[in-house]
């Protein structure tokens, strides 16, 4: 039985997610500022064969129209570059790795308010796109971050009432100010994985299983990302997106983007309660 606070909060997040995430406008802007960088890496010597991705909030859907655009630069030659090397190259003067080299690169270019953060385990840099207003940051090489996209991306396909739910969660922590890496907080992508751990491991019934480690069914898809992923820079970045979901309670959790095959691994669930219900019993 759904309560009544639940039903309440439930058209509340419906809102707040149709009034806040990005409008298409605005990703069509941020895609130009892709094609801005993309142009700035043909033009140098230094970074031939690189292209520039989105990564991030602004492609699973989490994204509210003042967060910034995560961009990534990688090459194919880049896969498998050990740490020892990254380091070599992020100290030598005319490699894209260098964060000081390549904030010279985006100024040259036109992009403002560039700042070089090269502490970190990942550096980045920052910067503005003032043509279309659009606050970036980028990094080299963190693939990684690509494929955890891509992770969160499926658990959203697997049920209607995950994105909302997430997207709520973040809110939260943002309106609270617990979410700034630079001040010791954990950051939004941890919060998510918080979020997606107690829709898996603390709800009881379970909403979604584990999809790097899917247990009580057999995935007998035979491109499935987990049997086809291979390690980046030796991590495991397999997960299953084999999987379709049967809820016993209720089908208005089913999302029209997660197709059933023959060989889809049916996982069930027999969780009803709304998106509402579950960011109250989060807290
Ligand atoms: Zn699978």
């Amino acid at each position: 039985m759904l309560s009544t606070s639940g039903s309440t909060l439930e058209r509340e997040i419906t809102n707040l997610v149709d009034t806040l995430a990005i409008k298409p406008e605005t990703s069509i802007k941020r895609n130009r500022v892709i094609e801005k960088i993309n142009v700035m890496l043909s033009k140098i010597p230094e970074f031939k064969n690189m292209t520039v991705s989105i990564f991030g909030s602004t492609i699973n859907g989490l994204a509210t129209e003042n967060s910034d655009t995560d961009l990534c630069i990688s090459s194919p030659e880049m896969k498998d570059i050990s740490d020892y090397k990254r380091t070599c190259l992020e100290n030598a003067s005319n490699s894209i790795f260098n964060m000081d080299f390549l904030a010279k690169q985006l100024i040259s270019h036109g992009m403002s308010n560039i700042t070089a953060i090269k502490k970190a385990r990942f550096p980045i840099c920052t910067f503005r796109d003032q043509q279309y207003g659009v606050d970036c940051d980028i990094n080299v090489n963190n693939c990684l971050g690509i494929e955890n996209t891509g992770l969160v991306v499926e658990y959203m396909k697997l049920d209607l009432r995950v994105k909302p739910f997430l997207f709520a969660l973040r809110l939260f922590v943002k309106a609270k100010g617990v979410h700034d890496c630079k001040k010791g907080f954990i950051g939004t992508y941890a919060y998510t994985m918080i979020g997606l751990h107690y829709l898996m491991f603390v709800q009881d019934p379970p909403v979604i299983p584990c999809l790097q480690k899917l247990s009580g069914v057999i995935c007998k898809y035979p491109n499935c990302h987990f049997k086809t992923a291979t390690p980046i820079t030796g991590y495991d970045i397999r997960y299953h997106d084999c999987v379709y979901i049967e809820n016993a309670k209720s089908n208005n959790f089913i999302n029209r983007s997660s197709v059933r095959r023959d060989d889809s691994t049916i996982w069930r669930s027999s969780n009803g309660k709304n998106s509402g219900e579950l960011i109250i019993e989060i807290f």
